[in-house]
């Protein structure tokens, strides 16, 4: 008789902790296996029925991403699935709820041999201002996206001018999301509004800040490219229209020279004690070149150029400050030159005759540019990573591979990666990482 009680009362203990009855299942899902998930990515999605409370975990966070993580009652659930250029792979999205757990499974080759993947890379914008009323500090939602649908042509190649070679396409899509990381709508896709006590700012300053109230700004740098829109603090020695850190290389045979070597394959926004990012000064987001003529302070290319900084790419020109013949960026079809002496003469020459004439002809002497390597060879600047006075529309051959491979191998950069099935252990703590940034004048 004792027996039987404990055994109905253990009974009894189940049915409550399962919230049912023995004939109703705690919940249903509409699919819990997801095959031949294309190696570009989908976004899958499936239902849960229930009455209960429930939650969705990813084991498989790097490349799976679930969302709403928990909810209550009858809801749809959607697991992103990030492109793939490792290897085949097999993620599991936990679901739990009234005490019984599912697994929902998701298979997605990779991308065949030699097949390349179109990056899509999300971009948050955020606008810090102190007056809201003043059209310098917050920018309008309609401007930054007019902005970046142009720097998207720059970086498929299409918006060349004549003459030169033809601009790369570096298969890569820059885009606004429409939901900040805890799954919330933007009011305005890609942008966030922070009011700011302190501005103009100094933009050196800033990239090195160590304070918390700077690097919480900064969203998943493994998810999106955080941009920092603010005034900048005048400087003597010309206008800085643009800063961004160099991205991070892992060390061993997936190094890309020029950049700061780590160990880690894998880093998260806590591994870094600065706010890694790129800065556009603000002040000149509302420039662009009117047809016929030549400005520059051009935020269309302030951007294009700030990018290529972020996905690797030096100057164009000669930076070396050893030897002003060396060609310091790593990529041999951008011409270098001696960018103090073309400043002071071709560059001025050109500037003084316009500013005479208002004849545009007379600035085209200084697109001009001697190849520091050999005297004889005189080239016109087209280059994105060049400053003034050039047509700034392009990058090389060099150039794109560059930045691919920072794509495909960077920490901390968005995007799926060819290491994916072994990076997804990040280091704890903040590194002593050198910050490493590039300071951009007028181009
Ligand atoms: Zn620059």
């Amino acid at each position: 008789m004792k027996t039987r009680l404990t055994y109905l009362w253990t009974a009894l203990f189940c049915l409550i902790l399962a919230g049912c009855s023995s004939d109703e299942p705690a919940f249903t899902l509409s699919q819990d296996n997801f095959t031949d998930v294309p190696p570009e990515g989908q976004i899958l999605s499936f239902q849960i029925e229930t009455a209960g409370e429930w939650t969705a975990t990813s084991l498989n966070k790097d490349w799976c991403t679930v969302s709403p993580g928990k909810g209550t009652g009858n809801a749809t659930i959607t697991i992103d699935v990030e492109g793939n250029i490792s290897q085949d792979r097999t993620g599991i999205v936990t679901i739990y709820c009234n005490g019984v757990q599912t697994d929902v499974s998701i298979t997605q080759k990779a991308l065949p041999e030699g097949e390349e993947l179109t990056y899509r890379i999300p971009v948050i914008f955020h606008v810090l201002y102190k007056d809201q009323n003043d059209p310098y500090q917050y920018i309008s939602a309609s401007r930054i996206k007019q902005v970046l649908d142009k720097v998207n042509q720059y970086y498929d190649g299409k918006t060349i001018a004549a003459g030169g070679d033809a601009g790369q396409d570096i298969n890569l899509e820059f885009y606004l999301p429409e939901t900040a990381p805890q799954g919330n709508a933007l009011e305005a896709p890609g942008v966030e509004y922070v009011a700011w006590d302190e501005m103009p700012i100094n933009c050196e300053s800033f990239m090195q800040d160590k304070n918390d109230r700077i690097i919480n700004l900064l969203w998943d740098l493994n998810k999106y490219i955080n941009i920092m829109l603010y005034n900048f603090t005048a400087v003597e020695g010309g206008t800085i229209l643009g800063i961004s850190h160099l991205p991070l290389s892992t060390r061993g045979q997936n190094y890309l020279e020029g950049l700061h070597d780590v160990e880690y394959t894998h880093m998260e926004n806590s591994n870094l004690g600065y706010p890694h990012c790129v800065s556009i000064n603000s002040l000149y987001f509302d420039q662009d070149t009117p047809e016929g003529y030549y400005n520059s302070a051009d935020a269309n290319v302030t951007l294009a150029h700030e990018l290529g900084h972020y996905l690797g790419l030096h100057h164009a020109f000669n930076e070396g400050e050893s030897d002003p013949n060396a060609d310091s960026d790593y990529c041999t079809d951008t011409k270098p030159y001696n960018r103090n002496l073309y400043q002071s003469t071709t560059m001025m020459d050109a500037y003084n005759a316009y500013n005479k004439s208002g004849d545009m002809n007379d600035l085209l002497p200084g697109f001009q540019r001697v190849n520091s390597l050999n005297a004889e060879d005189i080239f016109t600047s087209y280059n994105l990573m060049d400053y003034e006075i050039s047509y700034s529309d392009r990058f090389t051959l060099n150039q794109r591979e560059r930045m691919r491979h920072v794509l495909e191998y960077s920490p901390l950069i968005p995007g799926p990666k060819k290491t994916a099935s072994t990076r997804s252990v990040a280091p704890q703590g903040v590194l002593d990482i050198p910050i490493i940034y590039k300071v951009c004048y007028k181009h």
